[in-house]
Parts: structure tokens; C-alpha cells; sequence
């Protein structure tokens, strides 16, 4: 994956989080309330099937109340048809209907139609002809003998609301003699309706076929008698079965009702049981919303840990990116450098390097990381370097500047310098040292070049005479600490002038190259030095010598000169080149006032005595004066 697809894929992360967070909130919001709604169905199912059992109930009541009222109607019309409708019989029949009517509470009237409309019993004072109602019309026209149920009417001799069975009687000839009713009053069915607790708005209603209400429960006294023929009820062509669930808006009170109706089979009656959906739905809208605000609680607190945690996802990745540009700025300049960039971990393994260090120390940089930071310095160097690293390390140094020699792949060894700086945590402490190292073997080459003009004699190659000068304090003063002897010979080519007047000036070079390389061949203690102290005059310093030492090393040089065969004719100390040589040797310890140059006078001295002793010889300052007693009494 590329890095700006990666980067893409990333910025995109935090909106799918954000995402997926309002998903888990809208699938809980979702299921929750999907849930709470399939426990109001339920309800509204439970409900229903209550209203469906007291609708059933009911409509079997209306119909065995009627079955009752027709075995009476029966029994009156068998007695008619037996004896006649002779007042005789009326009366023993009329007595007979009290009776009946009395016993069962259900029957609100029973009486005997002439087949003129006038009423044979009870309630007899009542003065009016029937003969215009609806059922005395039907039994007159129709020879069928079947109980008809009339219309509901307002009774005649009370004025409640009634539904009439009635059965047709014939006289002996077959003609048309009367007719029998019975009624059932409104105020019994709905009495009868009260004792069903279905709840506080609910309510049962027991239709006529055309809608009229023939009894209610509660308020029987306000909806009896009203008509609901329009409502959809009766009009909707899918409610017209035998019976079904209906929800519906009361046209009575406005409340909205879950109801079941039932039709009769045999009569036309309906009976419809409701109850007040709001009443129904209370205790489970209370559960709900308690319910819901616990969701609620869930789905906020889900969205506050979300949001705060899409915040810290977007500041993480801001600081992802920054670090990430941060790490290219770095990257950029490290890989750029010609100087070699390393990252040193805790355990002195390298964490990172540079590609330059290909060129800096010949490896590439993943043959170097995960190795030993300081494996590759010179032992000489390595134990300074560790010391530094050690003390970066424990927090001693911030920064550090050092020199070492190190390995090169190709080259045998290169100078590097590197500057090193400690890194730290976030809480500070120490995590690992960075070096900067860059390749210095020319720049050190330059330096020792340098160094070797500054002490070295150009004609020659013997230390010139600053270096000697330089040597013999320090030899004087470790000679000082070690309580040891110090010895000085001093030589100067004798009647060099003449040679130099004899052979010109360049065979005089020549000729002090060869005395300089013989002296320097004398030179057999690591500590000795030889020097070019100025013109044809050398120096030879030997620490730790006594003067007997010192003469001995000192008749060596003379007789090695002199047996180097050099031609120089006009010297008159001999054949060939000769050198005088002056010694001297001290204690400095023991010399508390004198210095070093107490001991070159001394050994100058000695000098100037050898050549005025003739020449080609060597003269101990001891010989000269008894300057250096104990020098030259060892
Ligand atoms: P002596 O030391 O024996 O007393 O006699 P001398 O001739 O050596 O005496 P002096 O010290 O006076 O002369 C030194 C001469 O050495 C002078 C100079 O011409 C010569 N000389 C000094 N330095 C050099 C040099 O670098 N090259 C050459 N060719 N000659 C030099
Ligand atoms: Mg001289
Ligand atoms: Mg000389």
C-alpha cells in the first residue's frame, strides 16, 4: 500500500468509526423500538381476543334470550290454537303470561293480538290498534308460522326500548286469529352487559340489524335507540362478515376503539364489544417510555463514549500525520547529509543509519543496523568513546564532540568525528544517544603533516630544534619526578665553514643529511632524540642516562662520523668530516636551582672545550669544570 493510500484509508477512519458508532445507536434506537412496538400489538392481539370472547358470549345470550322468549310465544300460541281465543281462555291465558312474565326476569312483556291489532291481554287499558305495526302486518300477509323479530320499538306501556318476537296464531279454520308477542327490554340486556368488567371506557353494544342500538353498557339510557347504520361498520363491505376485529373512532364519544363485532346466525342482532385503545395501551405506553429512556440513557451514553473516542482517533491521527511529516523532514535531512546520522539505543546497538554510510565507513546501512554502535573504533580510541557514551548514557552529558579512528570496509581505517546528542522519552529520560559522524582522515592527514612540518627539521628529517626544546622540559621534568638522570650531547661538525668554502653550500646540505642519518642511527632507546639544533650543530638527548652512558653514546656518534668516510680535505682536526661532541648529565631532583638550561650550558661548555681541545673528540662536562659533581661521579 502506497503511503497516500494509506493516509487516505486513515483520515477516512475516523468517519467510519463515526459511522459505525450512529449505525449501533440507530440499530438499538431501532430494535428497541421495533420491539416495543411488537408488545403494543400484542396488546392490542390480547385485547381483541378478549373483546372477541365477550362478543361471542354475549351474542349467544341474545339469541338463548330469545330462544327462551320464543318457547313461551310457542306455548301461548299451541293453547290458542287448542282452545280458542274465547275471553274464557284469554283470561286463564293472561293470568298464566303474569305469572311467566313475572318468573323470568328477562321477558319484559307477553301478550295476545286479536287478528284485528287490538290487544287480547294486557295491557289492556292501553287503547290503541296495532294493526299498523310492522310484525301484525307481516303475520296478517303471511300464512308462515315462523317468529318473526320485529324492529326494536319504544314499548307502549313503559317506553323502554324493546325487541318484539312474535308467532302467528290460527283459528280453527286456518284463517288468521292473532298474533302472540313477547319482548325483552333494553334495561335487562344492558344490566345484564354490566356485570362484564372489561374496563373503564369500554364498552358493549347489542345492535338490530339496520344499526339501531338495543342496548348498551355503560350509558344505556343516551345511545339506546340511536341508529349507527352509517358508520362503517354496517357499511364497509369487508366488516360484513359473521364476525372480526374492527379499530375504529367512536362516532358516539371520539375515543378510539379496539372492538370485536359478532353477527347472529339466527337473528338479526350484532353485537359489538370495544374498548378505549388509550385506556388499553396506558400501562404498556408507561412501560415503554420507561423502558425507552433506559435505551435512551444507553444510546447517548454510547454516542458520548463514540464521539469522544472518534475525537481521540482524530487527534491520534493528526499527530500520526504530523509525526509522520516530522519523520520525512528528518528522514530527508539524515538521508540528504554526506555526513553518516546513526540512532544508538540504550544497549550501544544501532537503531538507525544513514545512507551515507556507505560512504563514511563502507557498509550499508542494513548491514550496520542491529550491530554493536562502537565495534568498529580503533581499541586505542574505543575505551575515550565508550567513557563519553557512558556518561551520555546516564544522563551525565547532554552533548559530545568526539575523534576516533574507525574501521572502513575498503580503506584500512578512516578518522571520523562525530558529535553526539542525548535523546530523551516524553517523561525524560534517557532513550538513546544520536551521532553525527563525518569522514575527517584528510583533515587529520593535514594535521599530522602539519604537526611533522612544526617539530621535524626539513633538511634533515631530525626533530628541529623547537621539538627538542619542547622534549627536553619534559624529559627534564619526568627525569625530575623519576629522580633519574638526564643526559645531553651536543655536536658540532668541526671547520664546516672550510667544507662549505671547499664544496659549496648544497654538497654542505648533503654532507649534513649523511651526519644527521648517522646520528640518528645512534639512536637506540626508544626515549632517545636526536636533533638538529641549528646550522651544522645536532643534539642528542638520552633520558635516564648517567654521564658514562652519555660518553659512551656520544664517542659512538664521533667514531660512526668519522668512520662515514666523508671527504673534507681542508680539515685540519682529520681525513675526512669529524665532529666534536660535549656531554653533560644531571639529576634534576638533585639540582633544585638549576634548569634545563643550566644543563645545554653545561654540555655547550663541554663543546667549546672539545674543539679547543683539538677537535674530533668528545669532552664530558665533568671534564670541563666540576659543575655536575654527582652527574659525573656515576
Ligand atoms: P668549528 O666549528 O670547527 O670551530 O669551525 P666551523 O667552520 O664549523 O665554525 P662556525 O660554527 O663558525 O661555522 C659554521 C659554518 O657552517 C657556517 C656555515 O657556512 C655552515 N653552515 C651552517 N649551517 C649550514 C647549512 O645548513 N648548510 C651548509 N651547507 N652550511 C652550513
Ligand atoms: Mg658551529
Ligand atoms: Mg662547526
Amino acid at each position: 500500500m502506497s503511503l497516500a493510500s494509506q493516509r487516505a484509508g486513515w483520515s477516512r477512519l475516523p468517519l467510519r468509526a463515526a459511522a459505525f458508532v450512529v449505525l449501533t445507536c440507530v440499530a438499538i434506537l431501532g430494535v428497541s423500538g421495533w420491539r416495543e412496538w411488537a408488545a403494543r400489538d400484542q396488546v392490542l392481539k390480547g385485547a381483541e381476543t378478549e373483546m372477541a370472547n365477550v362478543a361471542r358470549s354475549l351474542t349467544q345470550h341474545a339469541e338463548d334470550s330469545l330462544d327462551l322468549l320464543d318457547s313461551g310465544v310457542v306455548g301461548v300460541v299451541s293453547r290458542l290454537e287448542m282452545d280458542g281465543a274465547d275471553p274464557a281462555t284469554i283470561g286463564k291465558l293472561r293470568n298464566l303470561l303474569e305469572a311467566r312474565k313475572k318468573a323470568i326476569e328477562r321477558v319484559h312483556s307477553l301478550a295476545i293480538i286479536d287478528e284485528k291489532g287490538n290487544w287480547l291481554t294486557s295491557p289492556g287499558t292501553i287503547a290503541s290498534t296495532l294493526s299498523d305495526d310492522a310484525f301484525f302486518r307481516h303475520h296478517q300477509l303471511s300464512p308462515k308460522r315462523d317468529a318473526y323479530i320485529g324492529h326494536p320499538v319504544k314499548s307502549l306501556v313503559d317506553g323502554e326500548w324493546v325487541v318484539t318476537l312474535s308467532r302467528r296464531f290460527n283459528k280453527p279454520d286456518g284463517s288468521f286469529g292473532g298474533v302472540v308477542l313477547a319482548a325483552i327490554g333494553s334495561r335487562y340486556l344492558s344490566h345484564f352487559y354490566e356485570q362484564f368488567e372489561i374496563g373503564r371506557n369500554s364498552s358493549v353494544t347489542l345492535m338490530y340489524g339496520d344499526g339501531l342500538i338495543i342496548a348498551r353498557n355503560p350509558n344505556n339510557e343516551k345511545f339506546v335507540g340511536r341508529n349507527i347504520g352509517d358508520t362503517p361498520l354496517f357499511r364497509d363491505p369487508s366488516l360484513q362478515r359473521s364476525n372480526g376485529a374492527h379499530q375504529f373512532t367512536s362516532p358516539l364519544d371520539g375515543a378510539e376503539r379496539v372492538s370485536f363485532y359478532k353477527r347472529s346466525g339466527r337473528y338479526p342482532l350484532v353485537l359489538l364489544a370495544t374498548v378505549d385503545k388509550d385506556e388499553l395501551l396506558a400501562p404498556w405506553r408507561a412501560a415503554a417510555i420507561s423502558r425507552m429512556l433506559y435505551v435512551l440513557a444507553l444510546v447517548m451514553l454510547i454516542a458520548i463514549i463514540g464521539a469522544v473516542l472518534v475525537r481521540q482517533l482524530q487527534r491520534g491521527q493528526r499527530m500520526a500525520a504530523a509525526l509522520i511529516e516530522k519523520e520525512a523532514h528528518f528522514r530527508l535531512l539524515a538521508e540528504g547529509s554526506s555526513d553518516m546520522v546513526t540512532r544508538i539505543g540504550l544497549d550501544e546497538r544501532l537503531r538507525y543509519v544513514s545512507p551515507s554510510s556507505n560512504r563514511v565507513v563502507g557498509w550499508r546501512p542494513n548491514q550496520l543496523i542491529g550491530t554493536e554502535a562502537l565495534a568498529g573504533i580503533h581499541p586505542e580510541d574505543r575505551p575515550h568513546v565508550q567513557a563519553i557514551v557512558d556518561a551520555m548514557k546516564r544522563g551525565d552529558a547532554e552533548e559530545a564532540r568526539v575523534t576516533y579512528r574507525n574501521v572502513h570496509r575498503q580503506k584500512s581505517e578512516v578518522w571520523l568525528e562525530s558529535t553526539m546528542r542525548v535523546t530523551r522519552r516524553e517523561d525524560g529520560t534517557v532513550d538513546g544517544v544520536v551521532a553525527i559522524s563525518r569522514d575527517i582522515t584528510e583533515q587529520k592527514q593535514l594535521e599530522t603533516r602539519l604537526e611533522t612540518l612544526a617539530i621535524e627539521d626539513s633538511l634533515t628529517g631530525l626533530a628541529n630544534r623547537r621539538r627538542f626544546d619542547e622534549r627536553l622540559k619534559e624529559e627534564w621534568a619526568r627525569a625530575y619526578r623519576d629522580r633519574s638522570s638526564l643526559g645531553l650531547l651536543m655536536i658540532d661538525v668541526d671547520h664546516f665553514k672550510a667544507y662549505n668554502d671547499e664544496y659549496g653550500h648544497p654538497a654542505g646540505d648533503a654532507c649534513l643529511r649523511v651526519v644527521a642519518k648517522t646520528i640518528a642511527a645512534e639512536v637506540q632507546r626508544i626515549g632517545d632524540l636526536a636533533a638538529r639544533y641549528g646550522g651544522e650543530e645536532f643534539a642528542m638527548l638520552l633520558p635516564n642516562t648517567d654521564a658514562a652512558g652519555c660518553a659512551r653514546v656520544g664517542e659512538r656518534i664521533r667514531i660512526a662520523i668519522r668512520d662515514a668516510g666523508l671527504v673534507h680535505a681542508t680539515n685540519p682536526a682529520g681525513q675526512g668530516v669529524t665532529v666534536s661532541v660535549g656531554g653533560a648529565a644531571c639529576r634534576p631532583a638533585a639540582e633544585r636551582t638549576a634548569g634545563t638550561s643550566s644543563l645545554v650550558e653545561a654540555a655547550d661548555r663541554a663543546l667549546y672545550a672539545a674543539k679547543d681541545a683539538g677537535r674530533d673528540r668528545l669532552m664530558m662536562s665533568g671534564e670541563v669544570m666540576n659543575l655536575l659533581p654527582r652527574a659525573s661521579g656515576q
